[in-house]
């Protein structure tokens, strides 16, 4: 049998990438709902934040011309709390005021209370002196009028979700989630809780990719259904996928999609569908397949098939199914930028293909890689916090300067 050419990572994605048209659908959802979801539409300010002058201290605010009229000594006036609406600052006087507070017409200057001593008649000695504009927040330094707080295709996190709630938005326009139906593949697979361990048959293993990939998937704001497990056959994982394609954007499996007899999901599509890409320059990760399966309406629904092996499953799931997945919720810019980090290990055999290695942050700064690199090991993503993205045909020696892609980046 002829070896298939691997495609380079970057073609691969580039391809993916071409497929994935944003889904039209567009919701609308409380702004307290919204973190993980993707904007639709330019969140844009209608007023200034802050949007009056206020008090960065509980202290005084005075007028510095009148600080040095006095030798720094004022007559105490109105007491302003934040969210009252103040007088105007009478000549000679310093208004006793609270974070948030509104800045008084005519004070230019708030002293924090640490740095002012109240006199036994009343007044309040200042003693360093001032500069205009110290203490105050101004208004519009966090946001003016106008201008675009949050753009289309920005995927909201806790800290977004609060600026639009500055600006006043109780609800965010989002992209719809992506439905994705689930599949695992393997006569070898058993669910945990079906059998207890000591129970399994001989040559039986534990399903672990359906619960990671459930996970990825979720974090990423897809609706999820899980469709169990596949036998290792072609008319039952050709009709699963005929019926999957019709209620979901996305089927997504693992394993069966090498070149053995037993694996049958590269088949399937090719009778259903069109199988764009198979086989990827990578390891972890080389069986991908990506492709569509027609819908009775005519429509289609896309299909990415990843490796059964526990490692190439999730490190194909970061490296493709994550842009993907953001792409079709609109994310506008799905690449990631590498950390340069030093090797604190060699790596002394080339591989042909692009690796991408566990690997963990030291206390030193560096990276440590982890003792077995198989793709069956999935101890090594648990144990690691990273990947190492090393091109083909690279060794490392201690010291060297690498790529590295922290997991957070890839899982939220
Ligand atoms: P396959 O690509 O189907 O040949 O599977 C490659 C390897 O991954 C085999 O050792 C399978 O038993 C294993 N594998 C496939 N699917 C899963 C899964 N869902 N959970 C754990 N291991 C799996
Ligand atoms: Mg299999």
């Amino acid at each position: 049998m002829n070896k298939p050419s691997l495609l380079p990572l970057d073609d691969a994605l580039a391809q993916l990438l071409g497929h994935a048209q944003a889904l039209g659908a567009i919701d609308h959802v409380a702004t307290m709902q919204a973190d993980g979801r993707v904007l639709a539409a330019d969140c844009v300010a209608e007023l200034n934040v802050p949007s009056f002058d206020n008090s960065a201290m509980d202290g005084y605010a005075f007028n510095c011309q009148d600080w040095a009229a006095t030798q720094g000594i004022l007559k105490l006036g109105q007491r302003i709390p934040a969210g009252s609406a103040p007088s105007e600052l009478q000549a000679g006087h310093a208004a006793r005021i609270f974070t948030g507070a509104p800045v008084p017409h005519g004070a230019d200057a708030v002293v924090m209370q640490e740095d002012c001593v109240v006199l036994d008649d009343g007044r309040v000695q200042i003693q360093t002196p001032p500069k205009p504009g110290q203490c105050i927040r101004q208004q519009g330094e966090d946001i003016a009028q106008g201008q675009v707080v949050l753009p289309k295709g920005l995927r909201l996190t806790p800290a977004s979700l609060g600026l639009a709630a500055s600006i006043g938005l109780a609800q965010l326009p989002v992209h719809a989630r992506p439905r994705v139906g689930l599949l695992s593949t393997g006569d070898e697979l058993v669910m945990p809780g079906d059998l207890a361990p000591h129970q399994l048959p001989p040559g039986a293993i534990f399903n672990s990719n359906r619960f990671f990939l459930r996970a990825l998937l979720e974090r990423l704001g897809c609706v999820v259904t899980d469709l169990g497990n596949l036998p290792d056959k072609l008319a039952p994982t050709q009709a699963m996928l005929a019926q999957a394609a019709q209620q979901h954007d996305l089927i997504l499996t693992s394993g069966g999609v090498s070149v053995g007899e037993e694996d049958h999901v590269k088949p399937a599509v090719q009778a259903l569908g069109e199988l764009h890409l198979w086989a990827l320059a990578i390891k972890p990760g080389k069986p991908f397949a990506f492709g569509q399966l027609r819908r009775d309406d005519g429509s289609t629904a896309h299909f990415i098939g990843l490796p059964g092996n526990p490692v190439s499953s999730l490190v194909t799931f970061m490296l493709l199914v994550r842009p993907f997945v953001s792409a079709l919720q609109g994310v506008s810019s799905t690449t990631l930028q590498p950390f340069a980090m030093r090797a604190d290990f060699v790596w002394p055999r080339a591989d042909k293909r692009r690796e991408f290695l566990r690997v963990r942050r030291n206390a030193q700064g560096g990276l440590d890689l982890f003792d077995n690199q198989s793709s069956g090991v999935l101890t090594s993503a648990v144990w690691g916090d990273g990947l190492l993205d090393n091109p083909p045909g690279r060794t490392i020696a201690v010291g060297d300067m690498v790529d590295f892609i922290p997991f957070t980046h890839w899982m939220s």
